[in-house]
């Protein structure tokens, strides 16, 4: 079997003219022999809104959680009536949008009773979107012609119970996955699920974090051994730079597992950064296409990428961190210091980004604001500390940036306008990163990318894409 697993974003599902493509999309991989286990995010902007609901109700304003609801259930029912021609089908579809927000608006109602939204409570409240829009796409796939049936996540993707960032139990999905998809692929069906939820052993539901869609689909793809992994969403794959900031930013056509790894976890936001292992651990390739241009051919993950002339693959930008400087000259030459710093990050389950270190001053950065007071209170029994927030990690990409001489020159002689607060660079072969203020993130992108990205390696970068930029600009 010619098994593929294909994720669609937000944008691709976001109203009933991107599901006809994306059906249309997946009729074609079909047509081809391909049998395609597809996963699907919740519609575009709809988590964002499911999170403002909770918060509202948890709030005490039930009314303002109720009306985002309400605005939710026209959108979908909208959709559902769109998608859907034939009149009985249609009124299944949207009775069954009806009941789901039936049961949203009672825990909404519930929620603004008791004022209190714990994570197990926002991951129920989120996990709706996802629960809506994999039937609405299986609905409107069957009136493509596709044999879809609808398979629920929270029966393959089991977790632990960290709600809101829950862990993946590989051995229970590496079995479920299998058992319960396999069949219907073999009798020529399209199984259709949701991505980003799941549920925990207890049968709770869990999510797998932002964006956590793509690591559903990984996950699925590993599981069944698939031929490919494939990640549609609204850009024609992973570019040289976010192209919201970097409008010339050019398509990256094949990259290796470890750099678009590295990429993801320091803010490239295209994939979620857990996506590569389960790829990784089975040699599958994943590829990130483009549901509004499918004829591009995207960009290719592979373990080991050819080599590139040029020394940067992408620039990926992670803002939101605060750094935290720790100075304790009384720690001088004592050993454990390092030590003592990082288990107070550990008992608060901070990750710690990046770290730099001088004989009695320790600065590191964090992406997670809400813990900062309690960490800095716990540091500041062992030294003084400070921290500042607004701060944003710009981390460059490439193979064997170590053995080039002079990188680091020219990568700070073009941000010399720039003020930076923390390098990093050793720690691993593939990436150069460095912390500035909020502020100046975008413009650093940007001075870097035209530093860097002029004359590109065309066996790596699709140049052809500039050439009519560069006659329209000219
Ligand atoms: P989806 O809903 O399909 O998962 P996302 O919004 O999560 O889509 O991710 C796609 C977005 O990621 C793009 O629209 C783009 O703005 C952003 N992005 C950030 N960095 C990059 C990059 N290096 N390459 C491509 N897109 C990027
Ligand atoms: N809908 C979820 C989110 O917005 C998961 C995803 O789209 O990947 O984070
Ligand atoms: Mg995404």
């Amino acid at each position: 079997m010619n098994l593929v697993v294909m994720k669609f974003g937000g944008t691709s599902v976001e109203d009933p003219a991107a599901i006809h493509r994306t059906a249309a999309i997946v009729a074609g991989r079909v047509a081809n022999g391909r049998s395609p286990v597809v996963v699907v995010s919740a519609m575009a902007r709809v988590t964002d809104q499911l999170l403002r609901a909770a918060d509202a109700a948890s709030q005490g304003d039930r009314a303002g959680a109720l009306a985002i609801s309400s605005r939710l259930r026209s959108r979908h029912r909208d959709a559902a009536a769109a998608l859907v021609k034939n009149p009985a089908d249609q009124a299944a579809l949207v009775t069954l949008v009806d009941q789901k927000f039936d049961s949203l608006d009672e825990i909404l109602r519930g929620l603004a009773a008791i004022l209190e939204l714990t994570p197990r409570i926002s991951d129920l409240i989120v996990s709706f979107g996802e629960r809506i829009s994999s039937r609405m796409v299986t609905a409107a796939f069957r009136e493509h012609g596709i044999n879809a049936v609808h398979v629920d996540a929270r029966e393959i993707i089991v977790t632990d119970s960290q709600f809101q960032k829950a862990i993946p139990q590989d051995d229970i999905i590496d079995k479920k996955a299998p058992e319960k998809l396999l069949p219907l692929a073999r009798e020529g069906k399209v199984p259709v699920m949701g991505g980003f939820i799941a549920s925990n052993e207890t049968g709770l539901t869990t999510t797998l974090g932002r964006g956590g869609s793509d690591f559903t689909g990984a996950l699925v793809g590993g599981a069944l051994a698939a031929k490919a992994i494939e990640i549609w969403t609204d850009v024609d794959g992973i570019m040289t730079s976010d192209p919201r900031v970097c409008p010339d930013a050019l398509r990256v056509k094949v990259i290796s597992f470890e750099e678009a790894a590295e990429l993801a976890y320091f803010g490239a936001k295209v994939l979620h950064p857990a996506t590569i292992l389960p790829a990784v651990k089975k040699n599958i390739p994943v590829l990130v296409l483009n549901s509004k241009n499918p004829r591009n051919e995207g960009t290719r993950i592979i373990s080991l990428a050819p080599h590139c002339k040029s020394p940067f693959k992408s620039i990926a930008c992670k803002k939101k961190l605060s750094i935290i400087d720790v100075v304790a000259s009384r720690m001088l030459m004592t050993h454990g210091y390092l030590k003592a710093i990082f288990d107070i990050f550990d008992k608060h389950q901070t990750a710690v980004d990046m770290v730099s270190t001088s004989e009695v001053s320790v600065s590191l950065t964090v992406d997670s604001n809400d813990r900062l007071p309690l960490i800095a209170a716990d540091l500041s029994q062992l030294a003084d500390v400070k921290y500042e927030g607004k701060k944003a990690l710009i981390c460059m990409v490439g193979e064997d940036i170590r053995g080039q001489s002079g990188m680091a020159a020219q990568v700070f002689a073009a941000i010399r306008h720039i003020n930076v607060r923390m390098i990093s660079q050793g720690a691993s072969e593939i990436n150069m990163s460095f912390m500035i203020d909020e502020d100046d993130a975008d413009e650093a992108v940007r001075s870097l990318h035209a530093a860097f990205f002029q004359n590109p390696d065309p066996d790596i970068f699709d140049v052809e894409a500039r050439k009519p930029l560069l006659a329209s600009s000219s």
